[in-house]
């Protein structure tokens, strides 16, 4: 089951032809996919969003072949997507146009880790978690940790201003980098930013760049800051009756002047998947949170925070992890939560709404009428801390396609009504593009309209994504 693609300008058959000679000719056929087979992967990313298949798939080496790739879109007249990883939740990465596909996995170099200047420069198909094993071998640390991180890659990242469980600590993608190198549509490359701690000359470039979900510019490298790998980290669980008291806890943690690194919450719906995959939960706990602290008194922080969870009115149990190899355990579990969850129907979509923390218990009561109202099932779990919620509606069959909709409309009205936004991490892309006009003023969007045409005059770059193509379907 997929999302209608939206509406966009399609390449013609002669301009296709005259960008495959002319990538062949530049790059070098071994660079160049063009075969149909070949191609298809490249029309799809880990959302429902539809795409059409590539013409052509460049899979650049190099700074330059990306500055080629863009050289040739615009002299041709072909649209052109960016594509990392391929784990993007919103169809970021999708071709609704065909065209182009520009990998950049094989730009997979990390160039320089410098101690003393606190600072990696890496290239933009970094997987996530090969740079947290490459800092942390040198005592340093690069905190934004999205539970895709063993597939997922540093470009998608700063595409998407990827947060994850820690993010409650230590911010998100783009409080993470100093400077950019990226190719413009037409082949310029500039560099952006800093490689120092403080500057502040011209406008923010970097800041736009980072979140601007492949629609602005092609990064071939980044700058990124670190900082010292934390001396200790500390976990526990703690299981609650309901979310309403999971909720509570959260922010009597927080009023507590406890600042955990991750505060991670999962719903009843979604304990019974982790259950069902064969891990024992309490049977009487119908909400959890994952409590993660670091620093050098760690365990005393965690035991605090254990303190003010135990107090909470509805705390079944708080559970410490005794030991590293436990820890790793109960991450796990968190990290397979998205393919556990899948098992349980046919279709599944994972929205990444966040609304105020104070207001996430309101939040979850709403999202149990909208699933009353629709008929649609529904499970919430993910980045409490944040008030960053997965909500994720299920269903098996195709008729209920409309009800989903309705389901997500809902939800995403919900979310505003109570001061949220519609994504804390996974981008508009296809898939929110529609909602866009109920968060953001006609003001707001003309203005952004703008900026994507100082960079991209023939709305070639990753056409069709984060603007609502036909209108303010949401209004
Ligand atoms: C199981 C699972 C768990 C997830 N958990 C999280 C999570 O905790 N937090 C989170 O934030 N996200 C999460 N995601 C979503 C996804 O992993 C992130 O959005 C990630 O940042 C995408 O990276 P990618 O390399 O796969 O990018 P892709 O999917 O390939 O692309 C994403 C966007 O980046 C653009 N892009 C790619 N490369 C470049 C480049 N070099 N220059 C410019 N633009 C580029 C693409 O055009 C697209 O718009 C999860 C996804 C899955 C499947």
């Amino acid at each position: 089951m997929l999302l209608a693609a939206p509406q966009v300008k399609l390449p013609t058959a002669s301009s296709i032809d005259r960008a495959k000679i002319e990538l062949e000719r530049r790059l070098g056929p071994s660079k160049v996919l063009t075969d149909e087979e070949a191609c298809a992967p490249y029309a799809s990313d880990d959302s429902d969003a539809a795409g059409r298949r590539p013409a052509a798939v460049v899979i650049a080496a190099s700074a330059a072949d990306v500055a080629v790739a863009l050289a040739v879109a615009e002299a041709c007249d072909v649209p052109l997507t960016p594509r990392a990883g391929g784990t993007g939740r919103t169809g970021g990465a999708v071709p609704v146009a065909g065209g182009i596909v520009l990998a950049t996995h094989a730009l997979a170099r990390i160039k320089d880790i410098d101690r003393a200047n606190l600072i990696a420069v890496v290239e933009p198909g970094v997987i996530t978690g090969h740079l947290h094993a490459a800092v942390e071998a040198e005592g340093l640390f690069y905190a934004p940790d999205p539970n895709s991180l063993e597939s997922c890659c540093i470009g998608g990242n700063l595409a998407e201003n990827a947060g994850g469980p820690r993010a409650f600590k230590y911010g998100v993608t783009r409080d993470w980098v100093l400077g950019l190198e990226a190719a413009l549509m037409g082949g310029r490359v500039v560099r952006t930013g800093k490689r120092t701690v403080k500057g502040v000359t011209g406008y923010d470039v970097t800041a736009l760049l980072v979140g601007s979900e492949g629609t602005l510019a092609v990064f071939t490298e980044a700058t990124l800051r670190l900082v010292p790998k934390p001396a200790a980290v500390a976990t526990a669980l703690a299981l609650f009756t309901d979310v309403r008291a999971a909720a509570s806890a959260v922010a009597a943690i927080v009023a507590g002047g406890v600042v955990p690194r991750c505060l991670e919450m999962l719903d009843a719906s979604t304990l019974e998947a982790v259950r069902q995959a064969g891990v024992s939960v309490d049977e009487r706990a119908g909400a959890m949170l994952l409590i993660e602290v670091d620093g050098d008194a760690a365990d005393a922080t965690l035991m605090r925070a254990g303190e003010i969870v135990s107090a909470t009115s509805g705390c079944v149990d708080v559970v410490l992890a005794q030991s590293g190899a436990e820890r790793d355990r109960l991450w796990a579990a968190r990290r397979m939560l998205s393919k556990a969850t899948r098992r349980m129907a046919r279709h599944k979509l994972s929205e990444d709404i966040v609304v105020p923390r104070t207001r996430i218990a309101d939040l979850l009561a709403r999202t149990d009428e909208i699933g009353d109202e629709t008929g649609v099932r529904h499970l919430a779990y993910g980045h409490a801390g944040d008030g960053n919620l997965h909500v994720n509606f299920l269903w098996d069959d195709d008729a209920e396609r409309p009800n989903v909709e309705r389901a997500i409309g809902l939800l995403m009205r919900a979310t505003i009504a109570l001061g949220g936004t519609l994504s804390g991490e996974h981008g508009i892309g296809i898939s929110k593009a529609p909602y866009l006009a109920l968060e953001q003023s006609p003001d707001l969007i003309a203005l952004q309209r703008d900026i994507k045409r100082a960079f991209d005059p023939k709305d070639l770059l990753n056409p069709g994504k984060i603007f609502p193509s036909m209108g303010h379907a949401a209004c």
